[in-house]
Parts: C-alpha cells; structure tokens; sequence
C-alpha cells in the first residue's frame, strides 16, 4: 500500500498523524493506496505555512499572479488525460466525463485569469467639494476549501483559481475518498510557478475539517458535500467568525410538458440521471412528466434505454456509466431501491440485479440504471438525496401541481422543464424558487463567469461559487475617502463634519 503525503509549501510531506484509511479503485474493489488523515497538528502547521506566504503574494500585482495561473490552465490542457485517469481510477466514472470535469474546472481557471479587470475598483470624484472615493476589493488571508468525492478536480477549481487571483492563500482539504486529482492540482500549481505555501492540500476526516474551523489564521471557509455536513460547516465556522459558503445536496426535478419533444426530453434524462452514476449533485432524480399520456410515453421510451445502458470500468471507452464510488454507497443505493418498492412505487427497471461479468472487474461497485414510477411525495426515495443511478417519476395532472411538488421540497439545486411554450419556459424561469434553472437544459450549471449555487437546504451562507459571487467572496471592500490639502489649511473644526 503506498501512502498519499500532504502538500505543504511547495511540496510533498509525509503525514506523521499515524492515521490512514485505503483508497480503492471502484472499478475493481481493490486498493493499493493510503490516504492519511491528519492530526490538528499537521492541520496547524500546514494552515500557518498559507499564513507565511499570504504577505508576499498578496502584494505581488493582480496581473503577476494571473500568469501563474494561465500557465497552470496550460498544464491542465496538456495533461488532461492524466489528471483524468487519476480521477477515473478514484471516483469511477468514465474517463471522457472526468474529462469534462476538467474542462468545468479549467474554465474556472479562465475566469481567474481575468481577475485585474475584475478587480477593478470604484471610484466616485467630488463627492464632497475636493474629495474623492474610492472602494477595492482586498483579500482575506488564508482560506480553506472542503470538497466532496463527486468531483475531486473540479470543486477545488470552482475555489482556488479565484481565491488564488484575489490574493488569498489556500488550504485544500479534499475528499479521503479521492485524493489523488488534488495532489497533481498542487504539484502543478508549483510547476507553474505559483510560491511555497500559497496552496496547500492536506488529507484528512473531521478532525482536520473541525481545526480548520476553529482556527484563528483562517478567514473563509468554501465547503461543498452532503447537506447535514454543509449545515454544521456553516454553523461551527460562522460561530468562529468565518465568512462561510457551504453547498448542500439536491434533489433535481425536470418537468415534462405535453407539448415537450419526448425523444428530446428521453436523452435528457438518461444523460441526466444516469451520467456519472447519478452522483452529481445537478443530476435529474426526479422526472415529473405532466398527464398521465405523457407519462405512459415516457417509461415506454426510457426502459428500452436503461436496460441497454454500458456499464463498465473507466478503461472501458464504451461504458457509458461505472460503478458507484465505494462499497457503502452501493449498499446504500440498494437499501434505497428496496425501500421504494417497500413503500409501494413501481419498480419498472430494477438496478440491483445488475452484475458486472468483465474479467476482473466482478467485485467493482457497480449498480444498474433504475426507474420508479408512481412514486409519491411521501416516499423517502423521493424526499431523500439518493446519489445513485435511480430515476424516480412523479406524476402530476397541470403544470401548476408539477411546480408545487418542487416548491415542497426542501432541496433547491438545480431544475429543469422541457416544452416548446415560451410563456410556460418564461413562467417557469421566473417562479421557481430553485438556484439554476434549465429550459430544455437538463443539467444548467452554470458558465464559470455566472456563479453556481442553489437555494433551500443545499445552500447555506450568502454567496454562489466562482464568477463575481466568488470574487465577492474571497474579497472584502476598503473603501477610502481622500482630500489633499489645497494650500491654505482651514481652522480647526469642532463640528461634526458634514461633506457638500
Ligand atoms: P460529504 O458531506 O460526506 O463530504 C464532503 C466533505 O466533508 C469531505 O471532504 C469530507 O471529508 C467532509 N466531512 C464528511 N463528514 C464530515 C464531518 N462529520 N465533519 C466534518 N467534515 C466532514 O459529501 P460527499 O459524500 O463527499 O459528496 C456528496 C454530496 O455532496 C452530495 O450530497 C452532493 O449533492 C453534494 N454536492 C453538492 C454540490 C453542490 O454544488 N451543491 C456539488 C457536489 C456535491
């Protein structure tokens, strides 16, 4: 087994807390690495490393720092293939949808390559006779990122390229379940120039998550991961006087208008729901397809497709979908398709008798497509965050019940509606209260120069992730108000000054 270091001013560091857990290949079950988790020592030291170097690079201009980052973005180009396997041979899926993650991420990076023009100041002259202001954005100091195992390159890309352009310093805390992609992020960072200590990656579990939170030196906190965790980051860090964004879970509904190309709104689905295995969290679970006629269409389209989906390893250039990320999550995604037909919804194609007969690839966590009709808001497969690959329809008889069934849940993330109506898409677009919205879009995340984020319960704090919501949040204003002294100086003043 060979063990994963830290990343600490510029380079790799052997973790010293003697506690490790084994990071396993989903395709196959097996594991030949360790990734350590840290002790609030190591957490201390790696935290007072980003403090050290916060001085010099913040007050480097915000066009040195840039170039850094454009160099960074034309290493990721070139090394696409292997910042992809790495994540592949961690998380599962197949490797052209870990390439499309890099790609997410690396336009996070262009955005941050832009950062001089967004930083660019208010200025307001005369607005007293003689005196002039001026507001700047000014960095916070180190800032920390807690990232989920769904997408290890691209959620620590969605933080640091415009933590890192705003003058900040970083501490990555990535997922144990796939540290790898983090590590290569890191080096490269170092390769492209970027000084020791300004980002950072150390491993680790709550105890590194909780130092972090209670630590003095650190100013922000961007957290991505499972609602309940986002809930008590948000929490515990604003409590320590942080600035906190943490993004929750989902739960995404698409509605199905009758006058919605089906065959259209078919592919949607099956990319939406089953892309990734299901675990994205701007995955579609929920289908709400509008009249019964549109619904009996749609399962008579959609079961051929789920039956035939490819499900394989990431070295498979056919598979379509791969395993779930670990054990626990296949057994959790099973428990969750036996509680649907528990609780009475119609198991139309049924995951769990999937088997994975590739030579060597028999112990992989692989679960097959699922569909649930007729399943009912009361159901925990539809109230709960499955993240697996099982599409639940709910169907309803108008557009206005459709659009109340997402108003009534408590996740908020993304949306989509399929129909050819302007008026519906324009209604819709306005009235959901849901943070990304598609119109014929099954996954609407948005461009990394708009912001992502979603409402309700999977987010909490007050600002999106990168695009001005970012530089928003990984800055703070100073605004100045300046007289020169025209010659003559005035008699002391004992009144309250007043401007004008
Ligand atoms: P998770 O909440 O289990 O873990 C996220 C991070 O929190 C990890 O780094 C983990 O080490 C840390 N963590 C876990 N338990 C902790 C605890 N008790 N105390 C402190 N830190 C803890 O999430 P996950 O399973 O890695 O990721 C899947 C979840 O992330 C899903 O719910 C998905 O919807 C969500 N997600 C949301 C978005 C979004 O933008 N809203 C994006 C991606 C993933």
């Amino acid at each position: 087994m060979s063990p994963i270091p830290h990343y600490v001013d510029g380079k790799t560091v052997a973790s010293v807390s003697g506690r490790s857990q084994p990071v396993f290949n989903p395709a196959t079950g097996e594991s030949d690495k360790t990734v350590p988790l840290a002790s609030a020592d190591e957490v201390n030291t790696v935290v007072a490393s980003a403090k050290a170097a916060f001085a010099d690079w913040s007050g480097l201009s915000p066009l040195r720092r840039v170039r850094v980052l454009d160099k960074f973005k034309t290493i990721l180009w070139d090394r696409m293939e292997e910042l992809a396997t790495a994540i592949s041979a961690e998380h599962g899926k197949t490797l052209d949808d870990a390439k499309g993650e890099v790609t997410r991420g690396i336009e996070v990076v262009e955005f941050a390559v832009g950062m001089p023009s967004h930083l660019i100041g208010d200025f307001s002259g005369q607005v007293g006779g003689g005196i002039d202001t001026h507001a700047l954005r000014h960095p916070l100091g180190v800032v920390a990122g807690i990232t989920p195992f769904n997408f290890p390159a691209m959620v620590p890309m969605w933080m640091f390229p415009v933590a890192l352009a705003c003058g900040n310093t970083f501490v990555l805390k990535p997922s144990e379940r796939d540290p790898s992609a983090a590590m290569l992020l890191a080096e490269w960072l170092t390769e492209a120039g970027l000084p020791d200590g300004v980002f950072n990656v150390v491993h680790g579990d709550k105890e590194a998550v909780d130092t972090l939170l209670h630590h003095p030196d650190v100013k922000a906190i961007s957290f991505v991961g499972s609602t309940p965790i986002a809930q008590y980051i948000h929490a515990t860090g604003t409590a320590n006087g942080k600035r906190v964004q943490a993004l929750g879970g989902a739960k995404n509904h698409m509605i199905i208008m009758p006058d919605a190309d089906l065959d259209m709104a078919t592919n949607a689905l099956m990319g939406a729901a089953f892309g990734s295995a299901g675990e994205r969290c701007m995955a579609i679970s929920v289908a709400v397809p509008v009249t019964d006629a549109v619904a009996d269409a749609l399962v008579e389209k959609l079961t051929p497709k789920i039956e035939a989906l490819k499900i394989g390893p990431y070295s498979d250039g056919e598979a379509e979908m791969g395993p779930l990320v670990t054990r626990e999550a296949k057994e959790r995604v099973l428990g969750y398709i036996d509680k649907g037909v528990e609780e009475g919804a119609r198991l139309v194609v049924d995951g769990r008798d999937f088997r994975q007969d590739k030579q060597g690839y028999e112990n992989g966590y692989y679960v097959g497509g699922t569909l649930f009709d007729h399943v009912t808001p009361d159901m925990s497969i539809y109230k709960d965050e499955i993240f697996g690959p099982v599409l639940s329809m709910v169907r309803r008889d108008s557009y206005q019940d459709a659009v109340d069934l997402i108003h009534g849940h408590n996740y908020a993330n993304g949306t989509a509606i399929f129909t050819r109506d302007g008026d519906t898409a324009r209604a819709f677009s306005h009235d959901i209260e849901v943070g990304m919205v598609g119109i014929n879009v099954p996954i609407p995340v948005p461009m990394a120069f708009h912001s992502f984020g979603g409402w309700k319960a999977s987010i909490f704090g007050d600002h999106a992730m990168h695009g001005m919501e970012g530089v928003r949040f990984y800055t703070r204003i100073k605004t100045t108000t300046t007289r020169w002294p025209s010659g003559l100086r005035d008699d002391a003043q004992f009144t309250m000054p007043t401007l004008g």
